[in-house]
């Protein structure tokens, strides 16, 4: 069904400027149409076979695998990523469907007899009812398929808001869902931003918001979300540290940091921000890291041979070039300055950047810049590196680069994070494992795909029973008309 709305937003290329699209900022009247449509497609989902419902995401795998160069695409066309990274990106986004494809084994209760003399007790797993997800600009792909794909294959409707940034990519997602002959209503499409957003949260027919995007606005939907009743899970913001020990294999360390870095320019939740050197590190990791970092290509993300595209927007461009700005004026000195980086006409251009001399009180080295900048913190023992990276409020994902056994033991054992990555830059978990980040950076109890997914998308009916008669008898006596 078409937008209610008559006010809409242009959607660019980062890359040109060019205006691809126009997005609606959808009405009030449109989210009411999107959840009453997913109301009264709950019945008739919930009456599908759950081993049916498996089967239909077999087929969206394949619809979605046949056309995974487009979805890439336009991926690096909305957001400014680069193909390989857009590639990567609808490979995770494909996985979710295939951990999905589970859920007859996924979503089986549990029984046990004779709790009491001839009384069992079970729980049954049944579907939330009807779900929304708030997700952010930079996984269009991936991110909405951390939620669709476990939600539906529960049993539950969903209501999706995509970014308002990038909007596109879900388009063709959601052609490839229409023609798997849901019943209608299952899956429903509203864009806009704000407004809507707030809509979501108070809506008396939702039952569970699903949000990613920046901390502050997580913690709103968290507790605007849990005070209307709802089932809530909030994704956050973070500021992810990479500790390098002495011992480390530096060149293998170096393209960890640089791929986490400046993978995306920078945009991701698990983008490695702060390096945190200990001892003689410090003097073995910033030649060949600097290096490393001067010899990536700036440009348009689908152009061969580019290894950084586009920042979303000029505006997060300037915003990212004033962050590094106030990182000089605070004492930060300048390893690499990518600003004035230039990758074509018309594109929102901002170079790999590399501060040193951060402290964990700066605003660098305390505050996500969501962009191609990396700062460097230096200490002396782990102990320290520990303190440093258990000081941020953030908790999503940290990594450490060493031989030493002994050191990833105390790290993972004592670090405050919820995603530890051993010598490989911050690592997203495969979906057969919860994305767990922690502390600001997650709200909520259960976390994304993975085990968790069943959890939050069902809730639990727990039945204890007992029979009266022998179990010997037969005939009519026992046969209901
Ligand atoms: P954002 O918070 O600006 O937007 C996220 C969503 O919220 C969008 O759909 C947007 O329309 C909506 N929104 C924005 N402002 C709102 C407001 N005031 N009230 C209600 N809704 C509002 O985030 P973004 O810029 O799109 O994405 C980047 C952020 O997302 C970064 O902070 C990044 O770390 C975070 N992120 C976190 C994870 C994670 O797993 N923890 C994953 C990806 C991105």
């Amino acid at each position: 069904m078409p937008s209610l709305s008559s006010e809409a937003l242009d959607v660019t290329n980062p890359a040109s400027g060019e205006v691809l699209a126009r997005v609606p900022l959808s009405a009030s009247a449109d989210l009411d149409a999107a959840v009453a449509a997913a109301r009264e497609a709950l019945p008739a989902w919930r009456a599908v076979s759950v081993i049916e419902r498996a089967r239909r995401l077999f087929v969206l795998r394949e619809r979605l695998d046949a056309r995974r160069e487009e979805l890439a695409r336009s991926v690096t066309i909305e957001m400014g990523k680069t193909l390989v990274d857009a590639r990567a990106e609808v490979a995770r986004m494909i996985e979710m469907v295939e951990c999905a494809c589970a859920v007859p084994t996924t979503m089986q209760g549990k029984i046990i007899e004779d709790v009491s003399r001839n009384v069992d007790a079970e729980t049954v797993r049944q579907p939330v009812g009807v779900c929304a997800a708030i997700v952010p600009f930079n996984f269009p792909a991936m991110v909405p398929f951390w939620f669709l794909p476990f939600a539906i294959a529960c049993g539950n409707s969903f209501v999706l808001k995509p970014s308002e940034q990038v909007p596109l990519t879900q388009q063709i997602a959601f052609e490839i869902l229409d023609s798997l002959d849901l019943p209608p209503g299952v899956v429903n499409l509203i864009n806009g931003s704000g407004e809507v957003v707030e809509g979501i949260l108070d809506h008396p027919g939702i039952d569970a918001v699903s949000f990613v995007g920046s901390a502050p606005v997580a913690r709103i939907v968290y507790e605007r979300a849990a005070r209307s009743g709802k089932r809530v899970q909030a994704l956050g913001g973070a500021k992810n540290h990479m500790v390098v020990m002495p011992d480390a294999v530096i060149d293998q360390t170096v393209a960890g940091i640089t791929g986490s870095a400046f993978g995306a320019a920078g945009q991701r939740c698990m983008a490695g921000s702060v390096v945190v050197t200990v001892g003689v590190a410090h003097d073995r990791l910033l030649p060949p890291l600097r290096e490393a970092t001067e010899a990536l290509r700036v440009g348009d993300g689908l152009d061969d041979g580019v290894d950084v595209g586009p920042v979303v927007s000029p505006q997060a461009r300037d915003r990212i070039s004033a962050a590094v700005e106030r990182a000089l004026e605070e004492g930060a000195s300048l390893v690499v300055d990518g600003r004035g980086a230039e990758g074509g006409d018309g594109g929102a251009w901002l170079g790999p950047t590399i501060l040193d001399d951060v402290t964990p009180e700066m605003e660098a080295g305390r505050e996500e810049i969501f962009g191609p900048v990396l700062s460097i913190m230096r200490v002396d023992t782990l102990g320290e590196a520990i303190e440093v990276v258990n000081r941020s409020p953030f908790g999503n994902g940290t990594s450490i680069f060493t031989e030493s056994g002994a050191s990833v033991r105390r790290y993972r054992h004592d670090v405050g994070a919820g995603m530890v990555g051993v010598n490989v830059g911050v690592a997203a978990p495969v979906a057969f494992f919860p994305f767990s980040g922690w502390k600001d950076s997650f709200l909520g109890d259960l976390h994304a795909h993975g085990p968790d997914a069943v959890d939050f998308f069902t809730r639990k009916k727990t039945v204890t029973s007992r029979f009266f008669s022998t179990g010997q008898g037969s005939g009519s006596y026992f046969v209901e008309s």
